[in-house]
Parts: C-alpha cells; structure tokens; sequence
C-alpha cells in the first residue's frame, strides 16, 4: 500500500475520535467523515507500520446507520463523533467494542455470552449533560461569542446551545452576551493574558431543579453583579419550566495562563455556594469545583447495576477503590455493614465526607492516597479494613495498578466490581485477576453514560465461584 492509491473499502468500525475502521490486506484504516457500514472509495493518504489513513473521495454505498447529525455543529466541536450514526447502531458499536477487547485482550472466548443488555438511555439521547463549559471568546466582527475550541485549537466555535446539556443552556449563554454588550466587559485573550471573562460554566440539578451559573474569570470581580444576576433570572424565566431555579451564581478566579479551565477561589454574587442533586436516594453537594458524574440518569443506572453485582446482604465489609467523592460508596452504604474508600485527591474525599454527614451515613470510612499503597499497607497491617467481602474498582483509564491487583488477589474478595471507562485496560486487568488469582468474569453490562461519542462505561463482576 501506498500514498495516493486508491481503494474501495468497507467500514467497519468507528475509532474514539470519529474516525471510520475498515481494512486492506489485513491492515486496519483510518478515514474520516465514515460511518460504520459504508461501502467508500479512498485514498490513502499516511502509510504507518502497522495502520494507515484514508481520505474519503466518494461514498458508493452509504450505511443505513447514518443519519444526519441533529447539531450543525457536530463536525467541527468533536464532542459527538457518533452523531451521524443512528442511536442504536451507536449502542451496538459500544456492545461489540467491550465484547471485542474481552475477546481479545482479556482472552474470554464466551465474551459474547457473558454480555447483559446494554443500558442505553431510555427516551430521549440528548440533553442529558448536568455540567457544561462555555468558552467565551469575541468573532471576527468583535462580538461577543460563546461557544468551544475547535479540535486541537483555542478558536471558540460560537453555539447558541448544546444539544447534549439542559435546555436552559441556550438562554444562559444569551444572556452571558447580553450582559457582555450592556456592561462593555472585557473578554480574555490567551495570547496576552489580558482581559476579564475566560468561561461560562453550568450545573444542574436534574433532580432537584437547582442550577447553578458560574463565570470564570481573569481578575478578582466583574462589573455590575445585580444586573448579571437579574438577566441569569431572566433567562431562567425564559426558558420557562416550573422546576428549574436560580440557586446559585458564582465567579472562580482562575489568573494563570494555563489550559486549565476552573481556577482554585470561587465567591458567590447570588444565592447559595452550591447545589444539591441526587443519585438515587443519596444527597450530593456540589460546588463549582466538585467533580461529579456527568450523566446523572445512566450514573443511577450503573451504580444500580454495580450494586447488583455486589449482592449486598447487610453484614459485607466493602471496599470501593478510586472512590472519587464517595458517589459508589455511599450508593453501597445502605446495604452493607462498612464501606471503606480510597482515593487519591484529598479535597474529593472531603467531598466524600462531607457528602457521607450529609446524608447521615454512619458506616463509612475515607481514606486519601494511593490505592496501591493504602490498601497493601492496611492489609499488611491486618487490621480493620484488611478483610473485604467485595470488592469495587472504578478506575481512570489507564486501568489498576499492578500493586493493587496483587493485594486484592490476596484479600481474597468473595466478588470483584469493575467499574471501567476503557475496555482495553479492563480487559487486560481481568486477564491478570484470572490468570494469577483465579477469578473469573461472570457477567458484564455496557452502559452509555455518554451518548454520541466514542467512550463506553462497563460494570463487570468478578468471583472464584458460583454467583446468583
Ligand atoms: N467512583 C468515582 C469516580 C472514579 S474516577 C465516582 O463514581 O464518582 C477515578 C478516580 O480515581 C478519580 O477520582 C481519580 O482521582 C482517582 N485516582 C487516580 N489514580 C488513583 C490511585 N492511584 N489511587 C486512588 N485513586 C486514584
């Protein structure tokens, strides 16, 4: 194969940023602008060792997956990579991208038969984003414009809304422009490092209706808080439903030249610090730091499932591994006797803490650290925390640490969670509980936390003998 030469291909699969699979002689490659299930003509156009890219140059049959994206900009923002694939074509993508790697990598021929149905979302696939961030940029013209980077540049790609967050968004960012043109406020520059507003950041409650509206800033205060905080209640009016309300404005103070979006201080101009919002039955409070879980209706959804697979009576003592702020945790507490957590960022487990008083969850224990570290040194010790009867991991991608894997494998846990936002490093680690601790993989669920793009959440359980 060569640069320039042209081939007729079929499309197999669909790589994390968009980019259409299919194969010559065995060789896989890459082309943009394809879908899965499209039969092209293209031209080679990088030839690498083991792989190549493709220029699309015709479409002589397209798939009956496609369809046209719902949002104008979808192309541009690569946010949503599969939006030009139908949504159950996407869910069958995920399914067989888990089921591949397990296959593959993780060495478990039955793959396939292991496979729950995958939880794809119940009704509408859209606006389903509890946190969104706006950079806030000027056009050509000198306008005030709000929008996202465009792939791998920092030119804000101006959008009226984002079809995956809330709908109040829209009325949001006219508003955030609005206040720009009438106070004259100015608008920072990453060449210079000059001027005041650096982005807009929304968070919503889904369950409890409160929103919060944050302006990042270059400097210490904005202009004119009172008329920011009457249009903000405008434009709540405006989008008009009953459940959602104005609870908090904010502005974090973020100096630095730096790609990081929030800075370190935040100070309220209306209303409270934070918001609440619910996973199940467990009360969260979220601040403009928090990390929290992105897709609240499918969260719930694969907690559920995680909570399921640990098949929790009462009298187990849990651990939950990379507990970020305690969201599986707690979700466990109510049916076990005593879940401990690690993780490694100290102000998530404050979070965790506070989150646990919150809801007067009494049987819980928070530890700051490594993984690896914490839990080898606890079991070592062989004191409280040393026994587990399950164990849950939900891990960065990356995957555990090796470390980890050897103390778990000698806990001997009656079942393994695995909580996975990669099936490549799942796979990999099952292989490696198998193999040196002889557990094996009983069942698994696929669930789409996010809709229209390429990543994929898996739930997996693990034990040495029989399960339910
Ligand atoms: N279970 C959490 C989120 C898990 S995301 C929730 O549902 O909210 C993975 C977490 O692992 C992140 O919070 C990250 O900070 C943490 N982390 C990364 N490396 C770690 C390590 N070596 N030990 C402990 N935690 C780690």
């Amino acid at each position: 194969m060569q640069k320039n030469d042209i081939y007729e291909i079929e499309i197999e699969d669909m790589s994390e940023d968009g980019s259409g699979i299919g194969h010559i002689d065995g060789m896989a490659v890459f082309v943009k602008d394809t879908a899965p299930g499209d039969v092209a003509e293209i031209k080679i156009i990088k030839v690498m060792k083991r792989y190549a890219y493709g220029r699309l140059m015709s479409l002589i049959r397209p798939s009956e997956d496609r369809v046209e994206p719902p949002c104008e900009v979808a192309r541009q923002c690569g946010g949503c990579t599969l939006q030009h694939v139908n949504y159950g074509a996407q869910l069958r993508l995920k399914r067989n991208k888990v089921e591949n790697c397990l296959r593959r990598i993780g060495g478990i021929e039955n793959a396939a038969d292991l496979c729950e149905e995958i939880l794809g979302m119940e009704d509408n696939p859209f606006r389903f984003r509890n946190k969104m961030q706006f950079p806030i940029g000027r056009d050509k013209e000198g306008r005030p414009v709000l929008g996202f980077y465009a792939q791998r540049t920092h030119c804000v790609i101006p959008v009226t809304d984002c079809m995956t967050g809330h709908g109040v968004n829209r009325y949001i960012i006219e508003a955030v422009k609005e206040y720009i043109n009438e106070t004259g406020v100015s608008i920072y520059d990453e060449e210079s490092g000059t001027g005041l507003l650096r982005h807009l950041i929304t968070r919503t409650g889904f369950t409890t209706g409160e929103l919060m509206v944050a302006l990042v800033i270059n400097g210490d205060d904005i202009p004119d808080r009172e008329l920011l905080v009457r249009m903000l209640e405008e434009a709540v009016r405006g989008y008009g439903s009953d459940n959602l309300c104005l609870t908090s404005v904010m502005i974090n103070i973020n100096k630095e030249k730096t790609n990081r979006i929030i800075g370190f201080e935040s100070k309220r101009v209306f209303g409270r610090d934070y918001i609440y919002d619910y996973i199940g039955n467990v009360r969260f409070r979220i601040s403009v730091e928090s990390f929290f879980q992105v897709n609240p209706y499918q969260t719930g959804r694969l907690y559920r499932r995680a909570l399921e697979y640990a098949d929790l009576t009462g009298q187990e003592t849990v651990w939950d591994m990379y507990c970020g702020i305690g969201t599986i945790s707690l979700f466990l507490s109510e049916q076990a006797k005593k879940v401990y957590g690690v993780e490694i960022v100290p102000q998530a487990i404050e979070d965790a803490r506070g989150n646990a008083e919150l809801n007067r969850i009494k049987n819980t224990e928070f530890f700051v650290g490594k993984a690896e570290d914490v839990v080898t040194e606890i079991y070592s010790s062989g004191g409280d925390g040393s026994h587990a009867d399950v164990v849950v991991v939900d891990p960065p991608r990356k995957g555990c640490d090796g470390k980890l894997l050897d103390t778990l494998i000698k806990m001997n846990p009656e079942r393994i969670v695995y909580v996975s936002c990669d099936p490549a490093t799942l796979a990999r680690d099952i292989k490696i509980l198998s193999e040196s601790g002889g557990y094996k993989l009983k069942k698994y669920t696929v669930c789409d936390m996010f809709s229209h793009s390429g990543h994929c959440e898996t739930v997996a359980l693990l034990s040495r003998n029989e399960v339910r």
